[in-house]
């Protein structure tokens, strides 16, 4: 009942007109290699041609050339080896070469093969319908190696089970460079093997079926790659949506540039093929021995027809007439006709390539020509500039040819040459080595100037890699530095002069503190001093609980030694005094010159009994002190006051008022003594 009901849906639901039902065989999987495909299909053009394609992925180990010829499908993509099947007889026809190129690649790691002679003696996976690769090898010289069977698994390159793999320039180097894996392609195009890649393709049988029905899905095909060429991201779009989420985003758009690559869609009408080029892959398959001697005849067949031919109307009367002559004529007609379409569409084609290339040259020219930097490219074989931009005159007097003629030692001062060729050398080490970042490199030189002096120049440069990976020459860009380093000198300059007046003032202003807090005959400390310093350490002593003590000295009678001696005797014997003092005092104890000969000694952490002993000891050794003075010798007394924290106050005030009176007593009672102040000796004055 339900089978009924879906047969009557399904009948309801099939279009007016039926369409065709065909099989085109894919030679993988789903992914943006066959988005011309998917856009025939989705944008109606294999319908409005009267197709209902089915799309087959292909199954690891087939071959869609066999599966076509064997009548599993009826249309095929496959490759160069289209023409290995038709060199042995099999009916096979190309429709249309969609990439003009091959993908096909040998991916190593880079760390370990640097060049494909190091692939002889090694395991390399291969699919046995990748004849381009077989060929590119013999072609190499390499026959000794272990071929292993494909997994379609990067991860047997990257864990080393095998020394190199064959992929797609479109699809494998995008996961190995995820994977973050140092590979390195060979391309069989490096030794002049230049297939074609993807074909669409079908059988003799199909072709003689109806000619027209094959030409009507070529030109729905290839309508659909100029759509998918035009709108990658719709395609990748699609794909995700529609056929497979194997791939991501990033993978199928990666794919869709580099495929561009491949079918040059600006370059060359999608889809174009040659006779001349299918027969210069059949001699290339000959050569290595892949194929045997072909008559040229052999591949009759191998290439579509795509156009109809348009013959004259009045050729078919005339063979209708059976005059031979005519016959002959439009035989030759025909022939140049078909010749001038060719060489007019090779001709085009490579106008429009050469115009593309003329006009992308024209614009380099420019840049490097019109710009102030100078532009170089210096191979590293010779170590010489093979170009020099002509801003180089300008910069350092030499034309670019002088300076192209010139070695490189020319162009440097000798310690910037020696440090450019240890750099280069540096660097190509390091990009063998494997590491990438080397490609670039800084540096800032000197370049002697034609006429006179030397220009400074910052070098901004890029290693070029050949085929094999390994560094060719160098492109750079010069820019002259030499008004930034002339600035940078000065600026210089200026700095050490500022730097040496900063220290100068530094010196100066602590001088003028020093000035400020001490007396200039004797180096001792001022009363300014003193003052600031009793009530810090005065309030120190109270927070810590120390005592402290202050000794007032003075000397006695010292206006008589003024007035016998002189005043420079008297400026003498009180240098002599401070000097005696400082030698006996502590790290810690401050000696003022508190008036004209009055000293006074603060000392912290001093009870006041061991400062009444100290004060003693100072006046003992003043009354020793002789100062020679013609035949005299010069000598005097001191008289001393006492007074300490907390005995006598816990104020400044308190302590040297205290102290003072001391030494009013001290002299009072007649000099050359100590006094240790006493609470009632205010009273007792
Ligand atoms: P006494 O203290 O024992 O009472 O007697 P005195 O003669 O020392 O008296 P007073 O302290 O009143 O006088 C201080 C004298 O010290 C005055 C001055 O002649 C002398 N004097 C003060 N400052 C200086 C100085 O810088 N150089 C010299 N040579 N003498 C000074
Ligand atoms: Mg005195
Ligand atoms: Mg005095």
């Amino acid at each position: 009942m339900r089978l009924a009901f879906l047969l009557f849906l399904s009948l309801i639901l099939s279009p007016a007109s039926a369409l065709e039902r065909v099989v085109l065989q894919m030679n993988w999987k789903h992914q943006f290699q066959f988005a011309g495909y998917y856009a025939a299909i989705e944008k109606g053009y294999f319908r409005d041609s009267g197709f209902d394609v089915v799309l087959r992925e292909l199954s690891e180990g087939q071959s869609p050339v066999d599966l076509v010829l064997a009548g599993e499908a009826d249309f095929g993509i496959a490759a160069s080896e289209l023409v290995l099947y038709r060199g042995e007889g099999k009916p096979v026809v190309a429709l249309a070469a969609i990439a003009q190129h091959s993908p096909l690649v040998l991916l190593v790691n880079r760390r370990k093969i640097t060049n494909v002679e190091a692939l002889s003696g090694s395991r390399i996976m291969l699919a046995p319908h990748e004849t381009e690769l077989f060929a590119y090898l013999r072609r190499e010289g390499i026959t000794k190696y272990t071929s292993v069977t494909h997994s379609f698994d990067p991860d047997d390159l990257i864990s080393g089970r095998v020394d190199a793999l064959s992929g797609y320039v479109t699809d494998e180097p995008f996961v190995l460079r995820q994977r973050g894996f140092p590979y390195l392609a060979f391309s069989p195009s490096a030794a002049g093997i230049n297939f074609y890649g993807d074909t669409l393709f079908t059988t003799e049988d199909t072709v003689h079926k109806s000619r027209a029905r094959v030409r009507a899905f070529r030109a729905a095909a290839i309508k659909g790659w100029s759509y998918a060429m035009a709108h990658p991201d719709e395609m990748v779009d699609l794909i995700l949506r529609q056929y497979s989420t194997r791939h991501s985003r990033a993978h199928l758009s990666y794919e869709a540039d580099e495929l561009r690559r491949l079918i040059q869609p600006d370059l060359v009408e999608i889809g174009q093929q040659s006779a001349s080029r299918w027969q210069q892959i059949a001699q290339t398959y000959t050569e290595l021995g892949m194929l045997p001697p072909l008559s040229p005849q052999s591949l009759n067949g191998l290439v579509f027809e795509a156009e109809e031919s348009r013959l004259p109307s009045w050729f078919a009367y005339a063979l209708g007439g059976g005059a031979l002559l005519v016959l002959v004529g439009a035989g030759a007609a025909l022939y140049f006709a078909r010749l001038n379409q060719r060489l007019t569409g090779e001709i085009v084609s490579r106008r429009v390539f050469e115009s593309a290339l003329r006009e992308s040259e024209e614009r380099y020219r420019q840049l490097a020509e019109q710009s102030k930097d100078v532009i170089w490219i210096l191979d590293l074989a010779s170590m010489r500039f093979t170009y020099v931009s002509p801003s180089v005159e300008k910069a350092r007097g030499f034309t670019a040819e002088e300076v192209i003629n010139q070695p490189l030692a020319d162009a440097l001062t000798p310690e910037s040459h020696a440090r450019v060729t240890s750099l280069v050398d540096e660097h190509v080490a390091r990009i063998a080595a494997g590491d990438m970042t080397a490609l670039s490199a800084m540096t800032e030189v000197d370049q002697p100037h034609k006429t006179d002096g030397v220009m400074s120049s910052e070098i901004v440069a890029s290693f070029l890699l050949d085929e094999q990976g390994k560094p060719k020459s160098v492109l750079g860009v010069a820019r002259d530095i030499s008004e930034r380093r002339r600035v940078e000198a000065e600026l210089r300059s200026v700095n050490d002069e500022l730097r040496r007046q900063l220290e100068a003032n530094e010196k100066l202003q602590a001088a003028l503190r020093e000035q400020a807090i001490r007396d200039s005959l004797t180096g001792c400390f001022n009363r300014r001093y003193l003052d600031e310093t009793l009530e810090r350490e005065l309030w120190r002593s109270r927070r810590e609980g120390n005592p402290l003590s202050l000794v007032f000295l003075d000397l006695d009678h010292f206006k008589r030694i003024n007035d016998t001696y002189g005043h420079q005797a008297g400026d003498q014997a009180l240098t002599i005094l401070a000097k005696a003092l400082k030698a006996d005092i502590r790290h810690e104890d401050v000696l003022c010159r508190y008036g004209g000969e009055e000293f006074v000694i603060l000392m912290p952490r001093m009870p006041l009994a061991k400062a009444a002993e100290r004060a003693e000891n100072w006046r003992r050794q003043v009354a020793g002190i002789r100062i020679p003075f013609g035949n005299y010798e010069l000598s005097f007394t001191a008289s001393a006051g006492v007074a300490a924290y907390p005995d006598h106050g816990a104020m400044p005030d308190e302590l040297t008022h205290a102290a003072d009176m001391a030494l009013y007593v001290a002299k009072n009672e007649g000099r050359n003594r100590v006094v240790v102040a006493s609470p009632g000796l205010d009273e007792a004055l």
